[in-house]
């Protein structure tokens, strides 16, 4: 079992020992890899680049567990999903939680829930390493949109009708306005 938490350990990118977290609390404040980052999100349904990424955290160790918060700014390249123009998004993804050591800590829960305040998200570590890698991917991927737009009011229709050599393909409802002749010099 232990050779197993070790390679894990050594793969992981955002560790904190718990006796340095048992001596006082611990602070995280770096850039996130990007092509860390750009890996993990190929998960996403569209086209995503991570530009631009950095957390910043701070964690300290309770009898129960270790409570960690945070956030995590994330700037992203992707398409406008309805015009495709290349769009940036800021993302701020929280961080919060509350890690418990494996075994004991699904005992304890089991016994009551009143260990942690009910809105934080429970997570879990072995041994005497916090891997906080899962955490940040997962706060980092649900804050990208659904459906990614270049702005609120993106009427998606622009490249359509400027193109009137695609009238053919076009919306039928669109047509008049393709029709339309511009003055030309
Ligand atoms: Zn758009």
């Amino acid at each position: 079992m232990t050779g197993g938490n070790e390679k894990k350990h050594i793969d992981a990118l955002f560790t904190m020992d718990l006796e340095d977290l048992r001596k006082g609390p611990g602070k995280i404040d770096r850039d996130i890899p990007l092509d860390w980052l750009g890996q993990e999100m190929k998960a996403c349904e569209y086209n995503v680049e991570p530009t631009k990424a950095h957390v910043r955290m701070g964690l300290s160790a309770h009898d129960q567990g270790v409570l960690l918060s945070g956030n995590a700014s994330v700037r992203v390249k992707t398409e406008c999903g309805k015009c495709l123009a290349e769009t940036y998004l800021d993302l701020e993804c929280a961080l919060n939680g509350f890690m418990m050591p494996i075994g004991t800590g699904q005992e304890l829960e089991e016994r009551d829930n009143e260990l942690t305040p009910q809105d934080l998200k429970r997570e879990w570590y072995e041994g005497d390493t916090v891997v906080l890698d899962e955490i940040m991917r997962d706060a980092i991927m649900l804050e990208l949109p659904m459906n990614p737009r270049c702005s609120d009011s993106c009427s998606g229709i622009a490249l359509q009708v400027l193109d009137s050599s695609k009238k053919e393909h076009m919306d039928p409802r669109l047509a008049p306005l393709a029709s339309i002749k511009l003055p030309k010099e």
